[in-house]
């Protein structure tokens, strides 16, 4: 070919690319050529290797996109979760809960225990784990859920973001709690949370014990026993104990692990 007909040919490609949306085929198909001839792949293989590229290029932003829907507060990965300092928590069972097989059988997970203890951490990065298996997720503190529902009521709206909302796999509701709600707010939370049941997935993080959660819900036991019936039935429940993993970092970042002589260790405990 000539060099004039490979420019023609270059400057069709990228048109039909960008027509037909396929914007990894678009970047790799020319270097993929030259390495095609170097290589003198056959024709097949070469098509191959231009699909894999737009395949992989759909799958990055497929999982990109549900990362922005899903609204993290913050990155929170598996990897930065130290789990010789979680007290509770075993690496294992956040392994198997990582492989998302829970979501596609709309069960539940609840992690409650003290603040600090890395309960809103694995939320986010399980969920994470989520959206790059392209499953949807949303991410809330339970109190701007409330909120969110309250607004969706007054506008009439409820209904629509009931649709909306279930059409995500995983619901985050972390926080849940922190900040007690009056009767109407603890009803709508109730409904949405209820309508889940057997459907769609849960994740709820609390501070708060079971037997704590009507504090959240008005004082209102029925309701609150109704909820817990349904989020506890297939859940996985884990309860994360000891003292905030900040303060503990804190405390080892300030004392010196392994004291080297005895005699500064007695100074440093009388300081
Ligand atoms: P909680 O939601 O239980 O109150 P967080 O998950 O918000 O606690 O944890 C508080 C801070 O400490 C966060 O910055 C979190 O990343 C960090 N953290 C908690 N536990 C661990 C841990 N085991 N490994 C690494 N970071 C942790
Ligand atoms: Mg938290």
């Amino acid at each position: 070919m000539s060099r004039a007909a490979a420019t023609v040919a270059t400057d069709l490609v990228r048109a039909q690319a960008r027509s037909l949306k396929m914007p990894g085929l678009g970047r790799s198909y020319e270097a993929l050529a030259r390495q095609a001839r170097e290589e003198h792949w056959s024709h097949e293989e070469y098509l191959h290797e231009v699909l894999a590229a737009e395949v992989a290029s759909r799958l990055d932003s497929a999982v990109r996109h549900r990362m922005g829907e899903a609204r993290f507060p913050e990155v929170k990965t598996l990897d930065t979760f130290d789990f010789s300092a979680a007290d509770g928590i075993s690496g294992s069972q956040i392994a198997e809960l990582a492989r998302g097989d829970w979501i596609g059988r709309a069960e539940n997970v609840i992690f409650a225990g003290p603040i600090g203890t890395g309960k809103t951490h694995l939320a986010i990065a399980l969920g994470a784990e989520a959206a790059r298996q392209r499953r949807r997720v949303l991410f809330g503190r339970a109190a701007d859920l409330v909120r969110m529902l309250v607004e969706a009521r007054d506008q009439r709206e409820l209904s629509r973001l009931h649709r909306r909302l279930q059409n995500v796999d995983l619901l985050i509701c972390d926080e849940l709690g922190f900040v007690p709600f009056d009767r109407a707010g603890g009803e709508l939370l109730f409904n949405l949370l209820a309508d889940r049941y057997e459907r769609r997935s849960v994740l709820v993080t609390s501070n708060l014990a079971f037997g704590e959660w009507v504090k959240v819900f008005a004082g209102d036991e029925k309701l609150t026993t109704a909820l817990l019936d349904r989020i506890a039935h297939h859940a996985t429940v884990i309860t994360t104990k000891g003292k905030s993993y900040r303060m503990r970092k804190r405390s080892t970042d300030e004392k010196p692990a392994d004291p080297p002589t005895p005699a500064l260790s007695k100074a440093a405990k009388k300081s």
